[in-house]
């Protein structure tokens, strides 16, 4: 039987993409520190809004509150919503 792909809690990456696997079995390695720990909410957020503002260019506000819709999606945060 093939091994079901896992995802990371946090972010939702496949953990079989290249890099992506860390320390933890949950979490992908960029949302993670170099002991597997969960990185902060906010390091979360201003990670996410960074790397959509790059992407789609909306603006650091509008990047803000799209990371903040897309992790409270997510197991590791949905404690947030
Ligand atoms: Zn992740």
């Amino acid at each position: 039987m093939p091994h079901p792909e896992q995802y990371c809690h946090s972010c939702g990456m496949p953990l079989s993409a290249p890099d992506a696997r860390g320390p933890s079995d949950h979490y992908c390695a960029y949302c993670t520190d170099s002991e597997g720990n969960l990185k902060s909410w906010e390091e979360a957020v201003s990670g996410l809004a960074q790397f959509l503002d790059s992407w789609q260019n909306v603006g650091n506000e509008e990047a803000r509150k799209r990371a903040v819709r897309y992790l409270t999606s997510m197991p590791a945060w949905a404690d947030r919503a």
